[in-house]
């Protein structure tokens, strides 16, 4: 090589004046993403100044925690997983999911219902992941979804991931219930607009109100479906990741089961808080309806979603969840145990309602499920005044999330009592 032909990196410097674009290797629509999930943010700063050894009420994390802080677990359920076989653990689950975990969730979810018979399932990871295939697979990029005005944040995300939007309607009306008036409107509204609706109803122990919808307001809603249902198609999702630690967690069901003949009905089915297993990624999207060739076009739809996605789930998982749910000696120790930590959640959702009666706090109707909503204006400042007496809560607009389910039985009396100086203090 001569030695002209070798460039210096003096050659290769800039003209004077000459400024280096920005290099942009991210497309515009990730370039501003937020760095953190702002709940995950608020629990570790909570964690690090009670490590420096402040004492903090943490009513931030979203898992069951024992009154002593640690994650409360289900033993049968690890000795579950420790019961794997290694050839089923390792080897790649098929891709809909394993037949016998898919079995079982059904029935978990519909079984003794007329829905069994008219269902297919794919595994998830988590819940959330059949939230993501039903965003994906029942709307077109550019489309929205319908969900109360409070919901839980990760529902915008997965549609804004996907191209699509979230669409509220007020959840409550202004005696307290659900807003069931508002729900019709909104519907017919994203109905003239889209000529398709998916609707995503986290009922029973709703995140983050604690909100259980009644039977008299599930047979409104049920009517207000079946209208839409007539005129355009209908998907409603029934996010059911706290069912386990409902008052009822079955009686909307004959609801649902008499509008799948109408409607696609979806359930969102999640082992994390039914089996507080929320790091072992075991879910499934349930799908019924009553129409036999639609039932097949949506499993082959959502057998590819899958692919294109994550492929497939965790084996171990869902052997073990199939165990806890079929292997009777197996299902009635989860039984026992679960039991235990919904009497340890009870404790909690009781001794909120004894302080807070006689207080400034305004609550939705709150009889069980690992959250509250305290409505608040100014939530924002409220949430930073409270951190500062070291009590963490989520803001949202117009209330503060205060999560029960990691807050000690013994801590409720101060939180509530912080809660209510920063509710009269913002009013
Ligand atoms: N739906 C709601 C309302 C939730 O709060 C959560 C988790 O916090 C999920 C779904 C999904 O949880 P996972 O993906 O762990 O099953």
């Amino acid at each position: 090589m001569s030695a002209a032909a070798v460039r210096s990196p003096v050659d290769e410097a800039p003209a004077a004046g000459y400024t280096q674009p920005t290099v942009k290797y991210l497309t515009d629509r990730h370039a501003d993403r937020p760095a953190d999930d702002p709940i995950f943010a608020l629990n570790r700063e909570a964690t690090q100044r009670r490590a420096a050894g402040e004492s903090i009420v943490n009513a931030t994390v979203g898992a069951l925690l024992e009154d002593n802080g640690t994650l409360a677990v289900l033993p049968s359920v690890v000795q579950a997983l420790h019961g794997v076989l290694p050839a089923r653990g390792a080897a790649y689950a098929p891709i809909a999911g394993a037949p016998d975990f898919l079995a079982a969730v059904v029935d978990d979810m519909v079984g003794g219902t007329s829905l069994a018979s008219r269902a297919t399932a794919v595994a998830t990871p988590g819940g959330s992941g059949a939230l993501r295939h039903a965003v994906s697979t029942f709307l077109d990029r550019g489309q929205t979804l319908v969900t109360s005005s409070f919901y839980w944040g990760p529902y915008t995300t997965i549609a804004d991931e996907h191209e699509r939007t979230v669409t509220t309607f007020p959840m409550f009306d202004a005696k307290g219930g659900f807003d069931v008036a508002a729900l019709s409107r909104t519907l017919d509204d994203v109905a003239a607009r889209q000529g398709r609706v998916l609707l995503f109803l986290n009922d029973p122990c709703h995140n983050p109100t604690g909100y259980s919808l009644d039977d008299a307001e599930w047979t409104a809603i049920a009517s207000v479906l079946r209208t839409v249902a007539h005129r355009v198609p209908l998907v409603v999702l029934c996010d059911v990741a706290y069912r386990a630690y409902a008052r009822n967690p079955t009686g909307f069901l004959r609801h649902v089961d008499a509008l799948a003949d109408d409607a696609l009905i979806l359930f969102a089915w999640s082992a994390s808080k039914s089996f507080a297993q929320y790091g072992l990624r075991v879910g499934a999207l349930v799908a019924c309806t009553g129409d036999s060739s639609q039932r097949s076009a949506v499993q082959r739809a959502l057998s590819f979603a899958s692919r294109g996605t994550w492929s497939n789930c965790n084996a171990a998982g869902m052997a073990a969840i199939t165990q806890c749910l079929t292997d009777p000696s197996t299902r009635a120790q989860v039984g026992r145990e679960r039991s235990r930590l919904t009497t340890l959640l009870d404790a909690r959702v009781q001794a909120f309602n004894r302080a807070a009666a006689g207080t400034s706090l305004r609550y939705p109707r709150y009889d069980g499920g690992f959250f509250v909503t305290v409505f608040v204006p100014e939530a924002a400042r409220a949430a930073e005044d409270l951190k500062s007496r070291g009590v963490f809560v989520v803001p949202q607009p117009g209330a503060v999330r205060v999560a029960l389910c990691s807050v000690a039985e013994a801590d409720i009396p101060r939180l509530v009592h912080e809660l209510d100086t920063a509710v009269r203090a913002a009013t």
